[in-house]
């Protein structure tokens, strides 16, 4: 895949994160084709998760050149800030976190990590007054002599989708490295989405690999529409980064089409908790060892525990959360 090795990244993630095999949790859901979790949880830098596939192409060497800030924003609990926070400490940046909302405890969860990885927090009352408070910051850094750099929302460019280009082809080659233990059938893939940039990056990946793998993505707050024409707009804006060698659009329209999107696993709203997802968080806790977040894989995970006669072998996509275990 040489096409996307040649576009200069930032490496911050431990990778390749493992695929590892959960029979007794198929044995329990009565999937006999398997269940397999790619555990981008552990991506490791920054306490992991998948903005750190992200955060690698958003903060090329090439983009960094003169920045002596970062400015993102999130929710108060936002695994994508945390990343980013981490990211600018290790390069020795300042980082400025526009945040909506008042954590309800600011020594818990992400919001205390905030803290402890040195961003200075600027609290906004709503999503909308994010991206005016982000301007806001820059135009002051730049008066005082600084250049920042903003990362949109989750990180979810056409740029940083492109770190799950790279976490399908991880996927494809250890699916190959399976052999003999490798079910017949391709995986269909499993995986939470909500701004869009994972599902992107795994569409065009697809497309790249020409790998017909099915996927199923379930929405942690957004309707369906809305989430598929995102990551299928980032997914050919992606695609065009990688010029002439890159997959042709309409290839990565026929990998769009294969998604599937489900809203009906949000319940009550972003963040907000499901009976569906705590009972998956008890299920992939007690039958695999595997720890969901309450945001996100736990309705991802709900909707994987509701699949019934599923034929094709399951790859979970883990993308991390931990911190709001313990908000
Ligand atoms: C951000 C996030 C997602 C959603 O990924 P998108 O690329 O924004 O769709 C899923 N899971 C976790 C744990 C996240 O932090």
């Amino acid at each position: 895949m040489t096409r996307l090795d040649a576009v200069p990244r930032t490496h911050l993630a431990h990778t390749p994160t493992p695929l590892i095999p959960t029979p007794a949790l198929a044995r329990h859901l009565g999937l006999p084709a398997g269940i397999f979790v790619k555990a981008d949880a552990w991506t490791g830098f920054g306490l992991g998760g998948n903005k750190v596939r992200k955060l690698e192409y958003e903060l090329s060497p090439q983009r960094l050149d003169g920045v002596t800030h970062l400015i993102t924003a999130g929710g108060p609990h936002s695994n994508h800030c945390r990343v980013t926070a981490a990211a600018a400490a290790w390069l020795g940046l300042g980082c400025t976190l526009v945040v909506n909302g008042e954590p309800e405890d600011p020594g818990r969860g992400n919001a205390l990590l905030h803290r402890i990885l040195g961003a200075r927090i600027v609290s906004v009352p709503d999503r909308s007054d994010r991206a005016p408070a982000m301007d806001a910051a820059a135009r002051q850094i730049e008066k005082d002599g600084g250049k920042a750099l903003v990362i949109p929302l989750g990180a979810s460019t056409p740029r940083g989708s492109l770190g799950y280009a790279v976490a399908m082809v991880e996927i494809h080659r250890q699916w190959q490295e399976l052999g003999e233990a490798a079910p017949g059938e391709p995986p269909r893939i499993v995986v939470s989405a909500s701004s869009g940039g994972t599902l992107a990056g795994i569409i065009l990946g697809a497309a790249l690999l020409d790998w017909p793998v099915p996927v199923l993505a379930v929405s942690a707050d957004d309707p369906s529409g809305e989430i598929r024409e995102r990551a299928t707009m980032l997914a050919q804006e992606a695609g065009a980064l990688l010029g002439p060698d890159g997959p042709s659009q309409e290839r990565i329209l026929e990998a769009a089409r294969t998604v599937e999107v489900r809203d009906d696993f949000v319940g009550g709203g972003y963040g907000a908790p499901t009976p569906e997802g705590e009972e998956a968080i008890r299920t992939f806790g007690r039958f695999a060892g595997v720890v969901l977040d309450p945001v996100y894989t736990a309705k991802a995970g709900a909707a994987l525990c509701a699949l019934e006669s599923e034929i094709s072998p399951l790859v979970f996509l883990h993308t991390g959360g931990h911190p709001a275990i313990f908000r």
